[in-house]
């Protein structure tokens, strides 16, 4: 919890808009937001609620539409729509959505799933070839092991064709059977030219994610909630680790978990800015190294 209401939404823009252009840059991408369809949005906004009254407030709860806007309106020039099935025979459906959602949406980047399952790899093959950019594993509410053999086809095929997988699979904020470091880190040294851009910064395990972005070339963290006086209350990211995040810095992609947060959007980016790791960091960070990662074509003379 803030304890203070979020700022209206055009201060937020403003302010954010002040972060990213006093850097110079054209705009954010943020590559870890959530898009789906209603009725399993309106799920995961009833089990945040079923926290507690304050518990977890989801700070953007509004139509598809206006989350979007409220996406352009902060400068967001490039965002995901990940989704992540709880159970068997989802993912299919979901990757169909998603693929109607990114059609929809130019701007955002076409986004899929899987669950160990038979057809798996060919759903998952099906959703490459025809222009997934991004997937999404989450191990906790999957509740799978990342290392089932229903998987080997998924990862290898995610690995050759070089398509980023933003893998949940730290154990924040609730552990799961498969969650931390290492049944994931077997799978990396498995299929080593996987580009697995690990959620939440691995938090609360950071060191140890740390030590995977060292060993693997491929592997990324994503920011999504790190740093915040939320995340930081739970799990502080230690202070000794500031100098690998730093050296890492090319491997680290903005990410918020909009519209699914507890405060204001603007607030990531603040508390990415109070890490004093330099304007160059934060430039790779907040635009430059998705734009290499997913191959973006420049922002034509947006400023
Ligand atoms: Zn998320």
């Amino acid at each position: 919890m803030t304890g203070i209401s979020p700022p209206s939404e055009a201060d937020e823009s403003a302010e954010i808009r002040r972060i990213w252009g006093g850097l110079g840059l054209p705009g954010l991408v943020d590559v870890h937001t959530h898009f789906m369809p209603a009725n399993m949005l309106r799920k995961v906004w009833a089990y945040f609620d079923a926290l507690g009254e304050g518990v977890w407030p989801i700070t953007y709860r509004a139509s598809q539409e206006e989350r979007v806007e409220t996406l352009r309106g902060f400068g967001v020039l490039r965002f995901t729509a990940l989704s992540y099935p709880h159970r068997p025979d989802m993912a299919a459906w979901l990757n169909g959505w998603a693929a109607d959602f990114a059609e929809q949406h130019p701007d955002s980047l076409r986004s899929a799933t899987f669950y160990p399952e038979p057809d798996a790899k060919d759903y998952v093959a099906e959703a490459i070839s025809s222009g997934a950019r991004i997937f999404k594993a989450h191990l906790q509410v999957g509740g799978y092991d990342p290392r089932d053999p229903l998987l080997t086809d998924v990862w290898g095929a995610l690995a050759d064709s070089g398509t980023p997988v933003v893998v949940h699979c730290a154990s924040g904020p609730v552990p799961g059977n498969f969650t931390g470091p290492g049944p994931f880190a077997e799978v990396l040294r498995r299929h080593p030219d996987l580009t697995a851009v690990i959620a939440h910064a691995g938090a609360p395990e950071y060191t140890a994610f740390l030590d995977l972005v060292e060993r693997h070339d491929r592997v990324h963290l994503d920011t999504t909630m790190a740093f915040t006086p939320f995340i930081e209350a739970l799990s502080p990211f230690p202070r000794s680790e500031l100098a690998r995040l730093r050296a890492f810095g090319d491997r680290v992609l903005l990410g918020t978990d909009f519209p699914n947060i507890p405060y204001a959007y603007v607030e990531q980016l603040r508390h990415l800015v109070a890490l004093d790791l330099g304007d160059d960091w934060l430039r790779g960070v907040l635009h430059d190294n998705a734009v290499k990662l997913f191959g973006l074509e420049p922002e034509p003379g947006v400023t």
